[in-house]
């Protein structure tokens, strides 16, 4: 452990990012995971019956407006040319997710153009928010009423978010829903604003073994920091990807996340599509992902019979378990305030990173941002 000037915990895009930085400025990294593998929750393996690219943790699409993570990103792999579409079943029926022209026809079985949608989506918003007495919101419920009217919202955003919660609309806050979620045109693009997208061609878990290809670099596997922490010398910087309650073995409770459960299989009868959303509540699962349409690249995958389909069930997060998202409001950042005091006075050689060591719900662009923001901050 003298060797290193940094120990980094956890394998993901974070703590791969701020080794690989760090490592072509001459620091001595160890990188450690407890997970047999590298990439965290962006991993991905092919699976060999298939040829399929298994997202393991759900589907993945890199997306961004930062050139800066586009230019970092694209050293270590290609990207194909996959734009990321959404289609969401309710009562049978497919329809555009996020909610554009199309999606309101379908529903109303009208034919409006752009202008006629705009108005009429505003009056049903107007009736409806009447109805119910509507004119601040305190809750999601309220909010999505008082934008899309309650048809739309009950068809496309009340169950699904329930779903994904495990609570009442009504619980949850209003600002979820900052702006309309609809889009009076037929793009049914899912990132509309990204100016850079797409799906590497080799997978994720390439990318980051690529970054960790350094001469700098040390990395152990299935290594918990439980197991290390006693052992390291006081010089050594760590930099920590992990779960910031489970660091100090949830002395002030458990921060509330949310899981997810993946059921996978093999199936020649697959979605036809990417993902596909599931709206309604009599089905348990929020959406299922068919991988081998993200290998546009690979005709020939995307071509065949099989297909390898996992369907999404939202779970409750259990100590020890897989903590997927942080749940934002206002006692859960106090609580996460406090734990960070806590772990200044108990490790003051240790920074907190990544998504989980940071409660945050990052995308892959915005952990490589924080990443190399760091490394800069680190080297003044
Ligand atoms: C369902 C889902 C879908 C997503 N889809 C997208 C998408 O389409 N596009 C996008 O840009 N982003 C997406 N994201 C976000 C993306 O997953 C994150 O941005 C990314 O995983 C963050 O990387 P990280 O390195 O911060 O964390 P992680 O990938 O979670 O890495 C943390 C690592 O630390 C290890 N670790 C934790 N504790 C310890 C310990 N005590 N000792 C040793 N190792 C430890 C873990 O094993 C893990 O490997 C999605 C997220 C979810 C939940």
């Amino acid at each position: 452990m003298n060797n290193f000037n940094y120990l980094i915990v956890g394998a993901g895009i974070f703590g791969a990012t701020v080794a690989e930085r760090l490592a072509s400025k001459g620091k001595k990294v160890l990188v450690i995971d407890r997970r047999p593998y590298v990439a965290g929750n962006i991993y991905t393996y092919t699976d060999k019956e298939t040829g399929i690219e298994v997202h393991k943790y759900g589907s993945h699409i890199f997306h961004t407006e930062m050139d800066e993570v586009w230019d970092y990103i694209t050293r270590f792999t290609e990207f194909n040319d996959y734009t990321h579409t959404v289609d969401t079943r309710h009562e049978g029926k497919l329809y555009p997710m996020p909610i554009n022209l199309d999606t309101i026809n379908l529903l109303y079985g009208a034919n409006m153009d752009a202008a006629e949608a705009e108005k009429f989506v505003a009056e049903e918003a107007r009736r409806d928010s009447e109805k119910y007495g509507i004119n601040e919101p305190k809750n999601f419920e309220e909010k999505g009423i008082s934008l899309v009217g309650e048809k739309l919202y009950e068809a496309f955003l009340k169950n699904y978010t329930e779903k994904q919660w495990n609570t009442a609309a009504t619980n949850l806050s209003a600002e979820i829903l900052s702006r309309i979620p609809v889009r009076f045109s037929h793009d049914n693009r899912y990132f509309m604003t990204a100016k850079h997208q797409g799906i590497p061609c080799e997978g994720y878990t390439k990318i980051v073994e690529k970054m960790l290809e350094n001469e700098n670099i040390e990395v152990k596997l299935e290594t918990d920091f439980k197991e290390i922490k006693d052992e390291i010398p006081e010089e050594v910087k760590i930099i920590y990807c992990g779960q910031i309650d489970e660091l100090l073995d949830y002395e002030l409770g458990v921060l509330p996340w949310r899981s997810l459960r993946f059921e996978e299989e093999k199936t020649e009868n697959g979605l036809g599509e990417a993902v596909i959303n599931e709206a309604d509540k009599e089905v348990p699962y929020t959406r299922a992902h068919d991988y081998k349409y993200y290998q546009i690249h690979q005709p020939e995958i995307v071509g065949q019979k099989m297909s390898f389909v996992s369907k999404e069930y939202p779970a409750d997060f259990e100590k020890g378990g897989e903590a997927y998202y942080p749940v934002d409001n206002p006692e859960s950042a106090k609580l996460y305030d406090k734990y960070v005091a806590l772990v200044k006075e108990r490790y003051p050689n240790l920074i907190l990173g990544g998504r989980l060591g940071a409660y945050k719900y990052w995308d892959m662009d915005k952990a490589i941002k924080n990443a190399l923001e760091l490394v800069e901050k680190l080297a003044k």
